[in-house]
């Protein structure tokens, strides 16, 4: 890597290089792992560039290809598995300033990848009242490109799936690392090559992706005297065709009365479990109908909060998702957590008979190909590796998947294989391998056996640990 001839070709574009700064942007939320904490804590890039458009982003990958200077790109650094750290080192890319909405339609929006996801929705609510189909919880952080390549769903997708399914990203615009950066269009299939890569084969620089109906949510937080009362309720809830919901997440007693700080006023006593909702304004009286029926109690309903007590109050998606971990991990640093799939309310209750209190329970009620599934985020008390391992092991042995949060490659963090069309097209789109380097196993390490039970650990950090 020959980074002063790179940082010559820059002409005007905005780059940093102080250490500091430098670091700061070097990391993501990676620490959420006390397994990743202790791999990737010394990681750090060499410079910071923040190109302002497409034209800038060529200039970057062209000079980077030339002079062989690893580029790892980075929305808001939201991303909790390392898939934002620069495990090379050189350039990270910092795509914050490529911001611009394109084109708003009735049905669609096509913008910038900088964009963050809140300020899409601001402006397509104000151009034709519609709003994102679903959001991860770091909506207020995080930005359009780094949703679709390090993300996988979130506030909304118990209604619409995730990015995974069709129809969910429209289109997407990509840039190569090659002598001479292309410009490439995918529809259809072809956006599978590009989404959730961690960034390792192409730059997103515009997406287009459908818009649904805005609402005016409503928050809404029920009371249950167990977990498995509050996640047979969220089940039968998330079943009701004609109510309308955009999150529906059970999270087990203690966690909401250690945890949730600004809501513990509504909450009876330290032994209730509660269901974090989103429902639209028609469905609210409903709702509660069907929750007195199951015999549920409304801690919290926003339509009957004062303007000034909404406004105090985190809504109830920054309970939810990643943030129930982040709102325990802010008050008791020993905890992490899973990330599970639960094929239905039987397989819920026989691991919560097994783990515990060891494991807080935490469900997020998802559409997973069609089907409603318990998608578990539960916490975790750690101890140590091997004990985590062995919660791992427990879950699979009944039959329950997880997708490992404490790995910082695409294989070990998903399927425990490699996405062949993303390998395909990173050969031709990246051929010197030079995007976000150390991610992708199947590029990296063909011949490594993702069946070996062994953890794969890239030969940078390798030599970081010997040293
Ligand atoms: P970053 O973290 O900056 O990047 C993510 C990945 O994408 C990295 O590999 C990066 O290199 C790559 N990348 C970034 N921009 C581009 C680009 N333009 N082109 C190519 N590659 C790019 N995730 C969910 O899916 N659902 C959730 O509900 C959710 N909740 C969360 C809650 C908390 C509290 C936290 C900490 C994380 C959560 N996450 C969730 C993970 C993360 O916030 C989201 O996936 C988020 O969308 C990432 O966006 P970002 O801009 O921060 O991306």
């Amino acid at each position: 890597m020959d980074l002063t001839a790179f940082r010559a070709e820059l002409g005007d574009i905005p780059a940093q290089d102080h250490p500091r700064l430098v670091q700061q942007k070097s990391r993501d939320h990676y620490w959420y792992s006390p397994i990743l904490k202790a791999q990737l804590d010394h990681v750090t890039a060499d410079l910071v560039v923040a190109p302002r458009s497409q034209e800038d982003v060529k200039t970057i990958l062209r000079a980077a290809f030339k002079h062989k200077v690893p580029v790892t790109p980075r929305g808001a650094g939201t991303g909790n598995y390392g898939q934002a750290m620069p495990l090379s080192g050189g350039v990270i890319l910092d795509l914050i300033n490529m911001n611009k909405v394109i084109r708003i339609e009735k049905d669609r929006v096509r913008a910038e990848a900088g964009i963050i996801l809140e300020k899409l929705d601001d402006e397509t609510k104000a151009a034709v009242n519609g709003e994102m189909r679903f959001h991860p919880s770091t909506y207020r952080m995080a930005t359009l490109g780094g949703f679709i390549a390090g993300g996988s769903g979130g506030v909304g997708s118990i209604r619409w799936g995730g990015l995974r399914n069709f129809g969910n990203i429209l289109a997407l615009k990509v840039i190569t690392c090659e002598a001479e950066p292309r410009e490439l269009e995918f529809i259809g299939t072809d956006i599978l090559k590009v989404a959730h890569a961690y960034g390792t084969n192409g730059i997103i620089v515009e997406a287009e992706m459908p818009l649904t109906a805005a609402y005016d949510w409503v928050d809404f937080m029920a009371g249950f005297d167990s977990i498995i009362e509050a996640c047979a309720f969220a089940e039968a809830v998330a079943q009701q065709d004609g109510l309308l919901l955009k999150e529906i997440a059970p999270v087990a007693a203690p966690v909401p009365y250690d945890f949730f700080n600004r809501h513990r006023p509504y909450i009876r006593h330290r032994d209730q479990s509660v269901v974090c909702m989103m429902v639209a304004p028609f469905a609210v009286e409903a709702l509660q109908i069907l929750l007195e029926l199951w015999k549920g109690e409304a801690l919290y309903r926003g339509d009957k909060a004062d303007e000034e007590t909404r406004r105090k109050l985190p809504p109830q998606y920054e309970l939810a998702w990643n943030h129930t971990t982040l709102r325990a991990l802010k008050i008791d640093p020993t905890i992490t957590y899973l990330q599970t799939q639960y094929p239905d309310l039987e397989h819920v209750k026989k691991i919560i008979g097994m783990l515990g209190d060891e494991m807080p329970m935490h469900i997020e009620m998802n559409k997973f190909d069609g089907r409603i599934v318990f998608s578990g985020l539960p916490l975790v008390r750690y101890t140590t590796e091997a004990r985590l391992n062995e919660i791992i092991k427990i879950h699979e042995d009944n039959g329950c998947l997880v997708f490992n949060p404490h790995r910082y490659t695409l294989e070990e963090g998903g399927m425990k294989r490699t996405d062949q069309a993303q390998l395909d097209f990173k050969k031709e789109a990246d051929p010197t391998g030079l995007l976000n380097p150390g991610k992708m196993i199947g590029w990296e390490n063909p011949d490594f056996d993702l069946n070996s039970g062994r953890v794969w650990l890239f030969e940078g950090l390798q030599a970081a640990k010997v040293a």
